[in-house]
């Protein structure tokens, strides 16, 4: 009883309250206030923070003046991209977001009398990638994912190779064509062996899937030659993205031996626009499953390191309705993002603003929470219904896949939006 009193009074501190009006059912509520890159016709690409259904123009706040004594430059803000405002460090990320909480939350100020000038409908903006992506690295940290891919590639006995409990595997991958939601993207083209056949062909991928994986933005520089520790993660992430990366699954097959994926993964990989703040996600801070054996000391961690975050997929056909493939939840993942961070810098690999970390595809342990089509398909033993009179193995033209997701607990909700992205024909 005094715990559950407790725990009230802890929420009623918690919980906020704007003027501004917000559908409780929004991703972007007060506890959110994700960062962004907008343009509107009338102005060119500046960063904003999502709020309900409007955007809150940082650059316009700043060009008034309201940001001079945290010393913002206006110019910071009126950049294509969030990399010269995440430079300036998180104290300023903190002092900004406790700025626009107390203008949310106290009538009267200023951001309210500037409603007109500074707050933006979503509907009129249109979002911009919104980083300068140097590096791009893709992690294989659900063991539900890992195990199935395994199982379907090298047969159940072998399917997590020895190697997989002991660190987060991961490979670099491509970081010029990650592209924002909204952009559609082409079938690619390459060379594959096609199933009973002795020679390899050159054709537009039969076998198009995508993966269901968050990623981390990196929030500061670190020093060549120098580790972090996976604690350490939280003053080195600025935030997560919802991601979708993107698989052409038969000329991965062919590729991936012996230097892994190459032209199977780098066409594409989409994001969300919104970048969730890591402050925002630490009321959903979950334990992770136990790790056994036990990892080796410098990927040790005491912390809670996952995140309660739901996540879905959707496909919608051509003309068709959506239907949601794929339900799950990013507390599944066995490896943590403090301990990529640690082990990717663990021989001294530096990280640079604007990095992402992707967790690879997300799966839970039931079938209807598989993070792939090649997965839900089973490597095509098992067609999905995705409406009445339709199945996909995998993709076709004209389909458009939807990610989303978002945390909530005790009528505080924090989402991400989502990623969509129609796939066209090929080129
Ligand atoms: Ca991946």
């Amino acid at each position: 009883m005094a715990t559950l009193f407790l725990k009230e009074r802890v929420l009623e501190r918690i919980k906020m309250n704007t003027w501004l009006d917000i559908s409780p059912n929004s991703d972007f509520s007060i506890h959110n206030l994700p960062y962004g890159v907008f343009s509107t016709p009338s102005q060119r690409p500046r960063v904003g923070v999502a709020i309900g259904d409007q955007i809150i123009d940082l650059a316009a706040v700043a060009m008034r003046g309201y940001f001079q004594n945290l010393s913002i430059e206006p110019e910071v803000l009126e950049q294509p991209s969030l990399n010269a405002f995440i430079r300036l460090g998180k104290p300023t990320w903190q002092a900004v977001r406790k700025r626009l909480t107390d203008w949310l939350t106290q009538s009267d100020s200023p951001l309210q009398h500037l409603r007109n000038e500074c707050l933006i409908a979503q509907s009129e903006a249109k979002m911009h990638l919104p980083l300068e992506i140097g590096d791009y690295t893709d992690f294989y940290a659900s063991e539900a994912h890992a195990t199935n891919v395994g199982t379907m590639f090298r047969g159940k006995e072998n399917a997590l190779m020895p190697n997989w409990k002991h660190m987060p595997i991961a490979y670099h991958g491509r970081a010029s064509s990650i592209v924002v939601s909204g952009t559609d993207i082409h079938r690619p083209k390459g060379q594959f062996m096609p199933k009973g056949a002795d020679q390899p062909v050159f054709s537009a991928t039969q076998a198009l899937d995508f993966e269901l994986e968050m990623a981390a933005v990196i929030g500061k520089d670190t020093k060549l030659g120098t580790s972090l520790r996976p604690e350490e993660a939280k003053d080195y992430i600025l935030g997560f993205v919802l991601f979708n990366d993107w698989s052409a699954r038969d000329i991965q097959r062919w590729e991936y031996v012996p230097l892994g994926p190459f032209l199977g993964k780098n066409f594409a990989s989409s994001m969300s626009p919104w970048v969730v703040p890591l402050e925002a996600l630490e009321p959903f801070r979950v334990d992770g499953p136990e790790q056994q054996p036990e990892p080796l000391p410098y990927l040790q961690t005491s912390e809670r390191r996952n995140f309660d975050i739901n996540l879905e997929v959707a496909i919608q056909p051509e003309g068709g309705s959506e239907a949601i493939v794929s339900q799950t939840n990013f507390n599944n993942m066995y490896w943590s993002v403090g301990q990529m961070l640690a082990h990717h810098t663990v021989n001294g690999c530096n990280m640079r603003v604007g990095d992402l970390l992707a967790s690879g595809t997300i799966s839970g342990n039931e079938p209807n929470s598989y993070g792939s089509l090649l997965e839900l398909s089973w490597n095509d033993e098992r067609p999905v219904e995705i409406n009445s009179n339709q199945t996909r193995t995998y993709l076709e033209d004209g389909d458009t896949v939807t990610l989303r997701g978002h945390a909530q607990r005790d009528g505080i909700r924090v989402g991400f939006g989502e990623v969509r992205t129609k796939i066209l024909p090929s080129l």
